[in-house]
């Protein structure tokens, strides 16, 4: 039993200054610490083991202060709203009340396609997201198809998702059989040639399982110098995760 009258397990979660925590162990660290996962917006204080834990909750206490302002300084979250204009996969598109059901609506004559969605606040940002995510699904399958034949590999089943820590990835089928590739549907919030590049990435995984030379040679072949859509990634990806939350 730890201070707080219970005994802690890996995973539990805690509210300090109106932040969630989340307790992990992790056998490797060698001392109780706090860090911020910006792609969560949780602070995870790590244990070097379970008997230790309620000492890395009683630090996250006692950090109150630095939990909040790391937690002020994050892209703030927010909804969409009817009449504004988002990009998808780089492409502006804007944003529509109407009724039926929610959908995306490509205009014959070329001009901006819209979102059209029931509602407000929430429950209008819950069905933009859908349209998004399908719209990613159709995107990163396609790119999948192209990248996978261009490897010479089986075309994997690709899923998207809400992945909260992860742009992508990819489980080898075994032996030529074909494997699984998953994204965050948070791609399509970026530019083309950025989610493409993901596409690449993990459809190299097909070949290479690792970060090796043979693996970032992969890439290169297909995306070119990969370094730019990494950067993007790290700078941009937090305001990403921001959106619908
Ligand atoms: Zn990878």
């Amino acid at each position: 039993m730890g201070p707080f009258g219970r005994s802690l397990s890996d995973g539990d979660r805690l509210e300090v200054a109106g932040a969630p925590v989340r307790l992990k162990v992790n056998r490797r660290a060698r001392r109780v610490s706090l860090r911020l996962d910006r792609t969560k917006r949780e602070v995870v204080a790590t244990a070097p083991s379970l008997r230790r834990l309620p000492e890395a909750a009683a630090f996250a206490h006692e950090r109150a202060g630095w939990i909040a302002e790391r937690l002020a300084e994050l892209p703030q979250a927010r909804l969409l709203a009817p009449g504004e204009l988002i990009e998808v996969f780089g492409r502006p598109v804007r944003l529509e009340s109407g009724s039926g059901r929610a959908r995306w609506v490509e205009p014959i004559d070329g001009s901006t396609p819209r979102i059209v969605a029931m509602g407000e606040g929430e429950g209008f940002t819950r069905a933009v997201i859908l349209v998004i995510r399908r719209k990613a699904t159709e995107v990163l399958t396609a790119r999948t198809a192209h990248y996978a034949e261009r490897l010479g590999a089986p075309m994997p089943k690709v899923t998207v998702a809400d992945a909260k820590s992860r742009w992508g990835s990819c489980k080898p089928g075994p032996r030529g059989t074909p494997g699984q590739i998953r994204y965050s549907w948070r791609l399509a919030l970026a530019p083309f040639e950025v989610a493409d590049y993901v596409a690449a990435h993990e459809c190299a995984h097909l070949r290479e399982l690792n970060h090796g030379p043979r693996f970032w040679a992969h890439v290169r072949a297909l995306v070119g110098d990969e370094r730019r859509y990494r950067a993007w990634l790290r700078a941009e990806g937090a305001r990403l995760h921001a959106i619908g939350k």
